[in-house]
């Protein structure tokens, strides 16, 4: 979960950590050396990364309980605010926390499953 860096020979997305810094990196796609320059800023993106794994943890821990609870209001929040915070992270040109991508799929699926049986009452009530 580090620095999203471009391949200048292939332009595919590679992560990079603090030790890579001022050395020479093989691409794991097209296999081709990438020099990373010396200063890149991980000191905000491992601020950042800590900031997200905690948000993370939190957003999953709801998304499991408004899922088990069937809190379709609940599901609907985490599912956005995941979402906000992991293209965020995009934006920042880091690697997305799992935790954040795991709340956001348990989310979503507490979302629709709620939404479908939400439909389902009001279709039962109406014929
Ligand atoms: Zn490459």
């Amino acid at each position: 979960m580090g620095l999203l860096y471009r391949c200048s020979s292939c332009e595919k997305e590679m992560v990079l950590e603090s030790y890579h810094q001022g050395r020479s990196v093989p691409c794991p796609w097209c296999g081709g050396d990438e020099d990373v320059p010396q200063r890149l800023d991980f000191e905000t993106v491992y601020a950042a990364r800590a900031r997200d794994e905690t948000r993370g943890r939190t957003l999953l821990a709801i998304a499991v309980a408004s899922l088990l609870l069937a809190c379709l209001p609940a599901s609907a929040v985490v599912w956005w605010m995941a979402a906000g915070s992991i293209s965020m992270a995009r934006e920042e040109q880091r690697e997305a926390d799992p935790l954040l991508l795991n709340a956001r799929v348990i989310a979503a699926v507490g979302t629709v499953i709620h939404a479908l049986v939400w439909v389902g009452f009001a279709v039962m009530r109406i014929t």
